[in-house]
């Protein structure tokens, strides 16, 4: 199929829900942010760490799920109807979503073209572990202006400590092929980073190799945090009288009853990784080399907000859109006890929208121990993800964050640089 080209209505589109969200008074607009899973939990590869994965069991998916044409148009023709604003992103995910085939993204492209309003600019973004990238998906990728989050996690021997594929084989050499012909078409990409329990102990090995060796638009870190219990345990359903508390064995990976899995970061190593690559990035790199974090915790220290759903005081903007047309609160929140509605019966943005995406949002904040209200860094921190919150703060209140004790380093170190930052901000002005 050509690019672009007229898709026709099915009956399905046409038939769809409606949307009913009252009109906003003028300079608001609606807008939100749907990850879409198009192969659901569907991967080529089979890392260690992967939250995803186990979708297939907890949702009983299909051995092969796949998005239907049918429900793709409906959310494109919804996510589309629901933004009011002048931009529109959409966002591909997985499982991996290459494992659709370039065709299904040619779909897409067409039916958004189909269904823009007069002066909507849309954007997409393409997360994926880059296995499957090749000519032709390059010069899709180019062609159609998308923006690739492409999952590396260092140099070779920490990428493929848990990035390996169904049959155990490593991964890193098929990732860098893809790094090579991302540049080769220009296509913009960043890199996702998982902060594990190895990589974790080498924040300058990884930097460096991503910075000089990856070469992304952006870096981004994600501390690698899961519960042992995640694949049967929706967040925030925990047995509160079982959290360890803040400091104990049981709080960190590693020992007998740890209440993480092996792979997680440890809380102190993710406030080291943080501090060792912000030294680095703060004496050399500053205005060259784009962190998300520091861009988010400078951003924030400076009056001009979060720029990241986990240290905002709200969220519940970040939601996550299933093969099926299952719609969850959110990319971490896939559990039954957190499903919102299916699009194919309500529309998308009213669903978005609802009382309980809003109580979703609010209970960030609304729910933070007393610890957290008492913290020196709530402005910036907010307690982080409430997928992490599963420890019990030093007098015994559930509800504190895994990664507190790593959280607290890292925006000392961040604060205690102030001066420098405000000096060079004022310069650069
Ligand atoms: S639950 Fe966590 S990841 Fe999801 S939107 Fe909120 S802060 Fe972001
Ligand atoms: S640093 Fe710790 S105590 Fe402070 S807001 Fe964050 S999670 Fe709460």
């Amino acid at each position: 199929m050509t690019p672009h080209a007229i898709i026709p209505i099915t009956p399905a589109v046409a038939d769809g829900p409606s949307l009913h969200l009252p009109s906003l008074p003028k300079g608001d607009f609606y807008r939100f942010h749907a990850m879409v899973k198009p192969s659901g939990s569907q991967c080529n590869l089979d890392c260690t760490y992967c939250f995803y994965l186990h979708k297939e069991d907890l949702l009983q998916q299909p051995k092969k799920s796949r998005m239907s044409e049918a429900l793709l148009a409906q959310h494109i023709r919804q996510y589309i109807e629901a933004h009011t604003g002048p931009e529109v992103v959409f966002s591909w995910q997985g499982g991996e979503p290459t494992l659709m085939g370039l065709d299904f993204f040619e779909r897409v492209i067409a039916l958004q073209t189909r269904y823009k309003k007069p002066g909507q600019a849309i954007e997409n973004d393409l997360q994926t572990n880059g296995i499957l990238l090749d000519d032709a998906w390059c010069r899709f990728l180019k062609q159609n202006k998308f923006l690739v989050g492409l999952s590396i996690d260092g140099p070779a021997v920490l990428h493929d400590e848990y990035r390996y594929s169904k049959g155990g084989t490593p991964s890193f050499e098929r990732v860098m092929a893809a790094v090579a012909l991302l540049h080769q078409y220009q296509v913009p990409f960043g890199a996702l980073c998982v902060v594990n329990r190895k990589n974790a102990k080498r924040p300058t090995d990884v930097y460096r190799f991503l910075r000089d060796q990856v070469r992304p638009r952006i870096i981004q870190f994600i501390p690698c945090v899961e519960p042992v219990n995640f694949h049967a345990v929706a967040p925030g359903h925990w047995d509160s009288a079982s959290l360890p508390l803040l400091g104990s064995a049981q709080a960190a990976p590693g020992s007998a009853d740890s209440v993480v899995t092996d792979w997680s970061v440890a809380a102190e190593d993710w406030g080291y990784f943080l501090g060792r690559i912000w030294d680095e990035w703060l004496r050399r790199d500053y205005g060259k080399v784009f962190v998300d974090q520091f861009e988010n915790v400078i951003s924030q220290m400076f009056g001009h907000g979060a720029q990241k759903c986990v240290s905002s005081q709200i969220c519940g903007k970040a939601l996550a859109l299933e093969h099926n047309g299952d719609l969850y609160s959110c990319d971490h929140f896939v559990y039954p006890e957190y499903k919102l509605g299916n699009i194919l019966q309500t529309h998308e943005g009213d669903l978005a929208f609802s009382e309980q995406q809003k109580q979703f949002a609010f209970a960030k904040s609304d729910a933070l121990p007393r610890y957290c209200k008492a913290c020196s860094y709530l402005d910036l921190c907010w307690g982080e993800c409430p997928k992490s919150r599963f420890l019990k703060t030093p007098d015994g209140e559930a509800g504190l964050n895994y990664l507190c004790t790593g959280l607290k380093q890292f925006y000392a170190k961040a604060t205690s640089a102030r001066a420098e930052l405000a000096r060079r901000l004022g310069a650069s002005r």
